[in-house]
């Protein structure tokens, strides 16, 4: 299929990068989700049943994987960028911005990137970019690109699909979820997914550590200008007494957006990794449809959507909190 101006579309360019290359390396974005693992998975699969050489980079710092994703196929990991990369398409998956990925080996001039994302302010840091800003989640961009391939869908395919869906989209919940949503999960649902089985993994099965970091995000809840910005804090010792993961505050700030009146719902948590020692990451979600929490992410030098969004800052906890209350005053 051509535009009309005759220029083929991302998604022609982008099926004949994978169809026509014969090595790649996939990658993502730091600290992982469900999105950005499934993505990795479905489409290294895909490219394996294709029969190409394809493996999935990771730095060492991701590793242990959240407990959540372990159970998921993903063969042919490297925690090093492969020492043939200048002979491999680089194929990102859920990465709006390269700087999210660790390695500098994928930022020399020349390296041949391939870009799959639905990031609305995804920079298009690519040669080819696969932008779909109203694909619920990049998994449904790869589920569209495994039929453009003639890929026939394996269970293990489906389930690395699936875990994409299901957590981007906030399980069907979020305003992200439309009707295609629904149908890939009815095709996955046909490859061979157990949705209890998938639930189960994803979202019960909690390590303790989880829910006593969440009792301490609950604990420590500030409201701010009558409520519209709800704001909680965790802190390295937060960690270290719950005996939590870094991954573990995943979900706090749901609860945050839930409460009555907030429009802007923010979890401002200690980064835990050596290099980001000491600076805090924030995760902002909105609850109002006039707030577009992704430009006040952006201010802060990271992005995401409208409704969710995070960035790393070096401001102080008090300067965070006043920054994104002013931030929401400007657009509420
Ligand atoms: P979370 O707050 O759960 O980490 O992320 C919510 C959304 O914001 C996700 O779509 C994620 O990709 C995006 N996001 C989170 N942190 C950053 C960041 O530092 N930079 C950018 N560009 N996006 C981020
Ligand atoms: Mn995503």
């Amino acid at each position: 299929m051509s535009d009309s101006n005759g220029a083929s579309s991302s998604r022609d360019q982008v099926l004949a990068e994978l169809a026509g290359g014969t090595r790649f390396v996939l990658a993502t974005h730091e600290h992982p989700d469900g999105d950005a693992l499934g993505s990795l998975s479905a489409m290294q699969q895909v490219l394996l049943a294709l029969g190409k050489d394809a493996v999935s980079y990771m730095s060492p710092d991701e590793f242990p994987l959240s407990y959540e994703y372990r159970w998921l196929t993903l063969p042919n990991l490297v925690r090093e960028p492969p020492a043939d990369l200048a002979d491999r398409t680089i194929v990102f998956l859920d990465c709006g911005n390269i700087d999210r990925n660790p390695a500098d080996a994928f930022k020399r001039e020349g390296a041949h990137i391939v870009n799959i994302d639905h990031h609305h302010d995804n920079t298009r840091f690519g040669t080819v970019n696969h932008v779909v800003s109203d694909a619920s989640c990049t998994a449904e961009i790869v589920w569209d690109l495994a039929k453009g391939l003639g890929v026939p869908l394996t269970r293990e395919m489906a389930e690395a699909l699936y875990v994409g869906l299901v957590t981007d989209t906030g399980k069907f919940m979020y305003e992200n979820t439309g009707p295609r949503a629904h149908l890939m999960a009815a095709e996955l649902i046909d490859a061979g997914v157990d949705v209890h089985t998938v639930y189960r993994r994803l979202f019960e099965g909690l390590p303790q550590g989880k829910l006593d970091l969440l009792a301490r995000g609950l604990s420590n809840i500030r409201r701010f200008d009558d409520g519209l910005v709800t704001v909680t804090a965790l802190h390295r010792h937060d960690y270290e007494r719950a005996g939590a993961d870094e991954s573990f505050s995943e979900g706090v700030v749901d609860h945050l957006r839930a409460m009555e009146g907030t429009a802007v719902a923010g979890l401002v948590r200690e980064r835990m990794t050596d290099h980001d020692k000491g600076r805090f990451k924030v995760s902002l979600r909105a609850a109002d449809d006039r707030v577009d929490v992704s430009r006040i992410a952006r201010a802060l030098g990271g992005g995401g959507h409208r409704r969710a969004a995070g960035a790393t800052t070096d401001l102080e906890l008090d300067e965070l909190v006043d920054f994104i209350r002013r931030a929401v005053a400007d657009q509420l």
